[in-house]
């Protein structure tokens, strides 16, 4: 499979690039309320464990207003204060047993709660670093980053005491039922005709309160996308006095997502308000009709007590079982964001291929390519380009005419939709992708640098190097002196993106990275286009060094660069426009001429 087309990928992505187009294609795992439950299964013998005690204190529970119903009418019946004492040990050793099975059925739901939501966060996060980087192209960091942690929050309020509370809920309320039936079936019957009442209630809120919550997740996931985009770009808001302006975006998606939060919050009020009356209005109804049969002598007094404790009871079960159908509503919204995203496989697929020895001739061949974001923009058409072994090429042409996309596809970041990159013969598509990328090594103008340490820097191209080796590449890299400077030495932390170093002190960090990293196949994307001339000096000498016995691509932008070449290529408008030596294409007098006089004019 060498060639996607575009029309293939787009409805994949749309899935989760736009998440308010219509309906998607049927989704495979279970949904909803079904997935996560299933999230919890390997969580099964924990929950098992907490269910038994759940069971237990809520067995207790449930004796608890028999009893006091026993104490009432020996009272009533004066009966002597012995039997007052022996009734209130009996309580309170249920009491006991209740509060020891409350705390190991919390503890055990809880932790295994965390867990699942451990999992969930790791199992998205791996999904999330492996999608293809077209998929990057049209997320926004911040979306990320917020299903990583708010929307797996949300879930995990879901996954832990809530489902332990629901099933102790509907446990009390199934007991008290049972128990209510068999004291007085009438009384029951009459309490129970609110039940449809409130199952119709429940389903309409339910499904609001689900589509809203997905609506307020991503308001808030807008919302910390302009946070993260501004506080990445500090300096270039500060620049410009856009303070003021970041703060309104800012104001603006937080209201957003206030708004929308407060029209949940009037349902989810309305909806437990509506249930916590009808659940109490029912001791009501309780009180008048047994009121009715205990002045008729049809039960006991101490009979009455103890069925409105039971119906107090259940009431307070049934109001607590509507808020947390609330939350489940609200945890199952928001885990949509989270499920699309885990769910999503990433476009790039991977041969299994690997070669021995790697001479290093990579040719691209009638290679045709669009970025998937923006599928009607032909980017490369009918590109053919061969690099012999050891040979440096010069790829040169008009800004946006696509060469740092030619590097793009060198280190198979996409694939292209028609044609096809080789390595040595062999396809990229047939061989393993890591492999590939480990014979492949770009330097490129802006060089990314994680906020560690200088070493580790260095040696993220292969963490198992020995501080001679790093040092040894830093040499190569120009980079060896000025580490040794710093007062921290190799040890020196370099701020996120690699902030607290120069231009040319990045680079050359990444020069040693990339000389570590030892390539067969090197390219260059402007890498000292960025740089002063003291250090585009330093760093080009470093370049050199490292472009020694390698196949090389250089994106130049410096005549001195191109001259040096064993041949220089003009891309336009996609295509290979002019190919031959410097001298050769100045004597064409074509585009590679007009570049030489605009760009190279020094
Ligand atoms: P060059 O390096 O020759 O200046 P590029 O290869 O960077 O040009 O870009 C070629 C074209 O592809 C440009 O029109 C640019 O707007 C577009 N482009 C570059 N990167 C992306 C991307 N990630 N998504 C969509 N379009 C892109
Ligand atoms: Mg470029």
């Amino acid at each position: 499979m060498t060639a996607t087309p575009p029309a293939d990928r787009r409805p994949r992505t749309s899935l989760v690039f736009d998440p308010t187009v219509a309906p998607p294609p049927p989704p495979p795992p279970p949904r909803g309320f079904r997935r996560i439950l299933h999230l919890a299964w390997p969580e099964r013998w924990t929950l098992a464990f907490g269910t038994f005690f759940l069971l237990l204190g809520s067995v207790m529970g449930l004796a608890a207003p028999k009893l006091i119903g026993g104490l009432v009418d020996g009272m009533v019946e004066g009966g002597g204060t012995a039997a007052i004492d022996r009734a209130v040990v009996v309580l309170v050793g249920v009491f006991v047993v209740m509060g020891v099975a409350t705390a190991l059925r919390a503890y055990l739901f809880t932790v295994a709660g965390e867990r699942v939501v451990a999992d969930l966060r790791t199992a998205l996060y791996r999904s999330v670093i492996h999608q293809e980087v077209g998929f990057f192209d049209g997320e926004r960091t911040g979306d990320l980053t917020n299903r990583l942690s708010a929307d797996t929050t949300v879930l995990q309020n879901a996954v832990t005491v809530n489902i332990s509370m629901a099933l102790r809920f509907t446990v009390t309320i199934l007991g008290t039922v049972i128990i209510l039936v068999w004291m007085n079936w009438k009384l029951t019957l009459a309490m129970l005709s609110i039940v449809p009442v409130v199952a119709v209630g429940a389903a309409l809120f339910g499904r609001m309160l689900r589509k809203l919550s997905k609506q307020v997740q991503d308001a808030l996931a807008t919302s910390t996308s302009v946070a993260e985009e501004t506080i990445a770009g500090i300096r270039t808001v500060r620049a410009f006095a856009q303070e003021g302006l970041e703060d309104a975006r800012y104001t603006e998606a937080v209201d957003e997502s206030f708004r929308l939060a407060r029209k949940r919050a009037v349902l989810y009020a309305g909806f437990t308000g509506l249930i916590t009356f009808f659940g109490f209005g029912v001791i009501a109804a309780v009180l008048w009709l047994g009121g009715r049969m205990v002045v008729g002598g049809e039960i006991s007094f101490g009979d009455l007590v103890s069925f409105l404790l039971y119906t107090f009871t259940m009431a307070m079960s049934l109001s607590g079982l509507a808020a947390l159908y609330a939350d489940f509503a609200k945890a199952i919204g928001a885990s949509e964001r989270v499920f699309e995203l885990l769910d999503r496989e990433p476009e790039v697929a991977g041969g299994a291929r690997t070669l021995a020895r790697v001479a290093g001739e990579v040719s691209l061949e009638g290679v045709g390519f669009r970025y998937p974001t923006r599928p009607d923009v032909p980017v490369l058409t009918e590109l053919n380009l061969v690099l012999r072994p050891g040979e440096v090429v010069a790829l040169v042409g008009p800004s946006g005419g696509g060469k740092s996309t030619v590097a793009q596809l060198l280190s198979r970041f996409y694939d292209p939709d028609q044609g096809a990159l080789v390595l040595d013969g062999v396809p990229f598509t047939d061989l393993d992708p890591d492999w590939l990328r480990r014979q492949v090594g770009v330097v490129s103008q802006e060089p990314l640098l994680f906020a560690t340490s200088v070493r580790d820097n260095i040696r993220y191209a292969r963490p198992e190097a020995s501080a001679e080796e790093v040092e040894a590449a830093a040499r190569a890299a120009n980079a060896h002196d000025f580490i040794s400077e710093f007062p921290e030495g190799y040890e020196t932390l370099v701020g996120e993106r690699g902030v607290r170093l120069s231009g040319g002190q990045k680079q050359r960090v990444a020069i040693a990275r990339a000389v570590l990293k030892d390539p067969r196949v090197l390219v260059l994307d402007e890498a000292t286009s960025a740089l002063d001339a003291e250090s585009e000096h330093l760093v080009q000498e470093a370049l050199d060094r490292l472009m020694e016995g390698r196949t090389t691509l250089v994106i130049a932008h410096r005549l001195s660069t191109v001259r040096d070449a064993n041949r220089v290529v003009v891309l336009d408008g996609g295509r290979v426009v002019e190919e031959g030596s410097h001298e050769e294409l100045l004597a064409l007098d074509g585009l590679y001429k007009k570049l030489v006089e605009r760009q190279f004019a020094a």
